[in-house]
């Protein structure tokens, strides 16, 4: 005990020690502590005879000194075999703050099996998108020139007995997109992910045409007049049809102000689509046509320029020139020309180049003054007159575009006969319903006796449309 006492006593009176002490006061205490518990405790031991209360104070302490001793034990243990494992000192955690454990950033280290699974990803993500790519640039039929981003795309679709290849990417929801292949409900327009879901929606599915009025009939051809206000999810459908074959058009959800006139083949099984174009209800502009497109399985039957006679026959019935909405797809505009060119030259064969004007053409086209101007002059048939005189004259090569029209008919035989077509002009109504709303209900009352009941509809619709149009 005594030589204990003196060497500590000694130990702590160096220099050496006394810095310790300051330094790091508990490992110093804890390291003196238990050794001294120890005498103390067989001091204890001996003198437990003679003095009770010793004994008591005595063993108290050789408890807390024992759990003392035991815990400076596993602190010695685990410093040890942290310092062997990370070979490193241990008393450079942070002053001691941290333990060995919160110490140790060897555990955030990428080991080789966490490389070898980035590299995976990163290499299986590359491969997606390359395919993405590919996919998208690369498409037998896909137009040159198409530039994809990088996003699912529904890369075919099944529409009654068609399977048919998308040019673009048409946003259809994630979960339908990453499927390659989309089957469509030919009637309906509903989209499908599988076969299965496909075969039962056929046996259930009860319309057998497009959900509006059959406006035009000619042998097994029709075309429906579907408004975007009464059947909003077919009309939403169809854009999203229509998105894959075109790359500049950007409606997809917003069809209300617009009517779709759908084109179907009809035969025993029903009205099966093979296209539509869109016009809005109200046009600023006077577009008689927003979007077109014809199913590349239907493509090359003169559909697109059934359809485009269709819409200026339509601008026709309503009495004001009509032109396609700009700017034109590429296609878009070589269909136009050639459509342009044919119903020009018809009209001045017919009526003879001394007898028309400019306005004439435009009238009984349904073109627009400029649109017939733009033709004429890209035929080299508008040729001023020489200096003095002022002006233009009309230049016909009869022989030429006789011709031309032959060729054009055999080309397209396929053309819209005017006397089968069944319709009211959508804007034809309208002051009806201007007056309504200005004069209070003296307007449509005015009118209303001689309605049916789907006209009134109609005039409910569009002061619906003109309310959301003020707004
Ligand atoms: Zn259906």
């Amino acid at each position: 005990m005594t030589k204990t006492d003196g060497k500590s006593e000694a130990k702590a009176s160096t220099p050496k020690n006394k810095h310790q002490t300051l330094t790091s006061p508990p490992r110093s205490n804890k390291r003196g502590r238990p050794r001294k518990a120890d005498v103390l405790a067989r001091e204890a031991a001996l003198l437990k005879a003679q003095n009770e209360k010793t004994k008591d104070a005595e063993n108290n302490t050789e408890t807390a000194e024992s759990e003392q001793k035991q815990e400076g034990k596993r602190r010695r243990k685990y410093t040890k075999k942290a310092h062997k494992k990370l070979d490193i000192s241990a008393r450079v955690f942070f002053n001691n703050r941290l333990s060995a454990n919160e110490a140790d950033t060897q555990r955030f280290i990428p080991q080789d099996e966490d490389c070898e699974r980035f590299d995976e990803a990163r290499k299986a993500m590359g491969e997606d998108i390359g395919e993405n790519q590919a996919a998208d640039g690369s498409t037998p039929s896909t137009p040159s020139g198409v530039s994809a981003g990088i996003g699912y795309q529904v890369k075919k679709i099944r529409i009654g007995s068609f399977e048919i290849d998308s040019w673009y990417i048409s946003p259809y929801p994630d979960e339908y997109s990453r499927h390659p292949l989309l089957y469509i409900c030919e009637f309906c327009l509903k989209y499908m992910k599988s076969e299965f879901t496909y075969q039962r929606h056929c046996q259930k599915c009860a319309l057998r045409h497009p959900p509006g009025d059959e406006i035009y009939r000619d042998s097994n051809i029709s075309v429906f007049e579907v408004d975007g206000r009464k059947n909003k999810v077919y009309c939403q459908n169809l854009c999203l049809i229509g998105k894959m074959f075109l790359d500049t058009k950007t409606l997809y959800y917003d069809v209300e102000p617009f009517l779709f006139y759908i084109l179907c083949e009809y035969d025993n099984g029903g009205y099966h689509f093979a296209g539509y174009y869109s016009k809005e209800k109200r046009s600023a502009q006077g577009y008689n046509l927003s979007c077109i497109m014809i199913l590349p399985s239907k493509q090359r039957e003169g559909y697109g320029k059934l359809l485009i006679e269709f819409s200026y026959l339509l601008s026709k019935k309503e009495g004001v020139p009509g032109s396609p909405e700009k700017p034109l797809s590429d296609f878009g505009l070589l269909s136009y020309r050639s459509y342009w060119r044919r119903s020009i030259y018809e009209i001045l064969l017919e009526q003879g180049v001394d007898r028309i004007s400019i306005e004439d053409i435009s009238v009984r086209t349904g073109m627009t003054v400029d649109d017939v101007i733009s033709t004429l002059q890209t035929d080299g048939m508008l040729q001023r007159l020489p200096y003095g005189l002022g002006g233009y004259q009309l230049v016909v090569d009869v022989e030429k575009t006789k011709e031309y029209l032959s060729t054009a008919r055999e080309k397209n035989p396929k053309r819209i006969d005017p006397t089968k077509l069944m319709w009211t002009p959508f804007l034809m109504k309208r002051p009806v319903a201007l007056e309504g709303d200005v004069n209070g209900s003296a307007g449509i009352a005015g009118n209303s006796n001689g309605l049916t009941d789907g006209q009134k509809e109609d005039l409910d619709d569009e002061a619906a449309l003109l309310s959301d149009l003020s707004v």
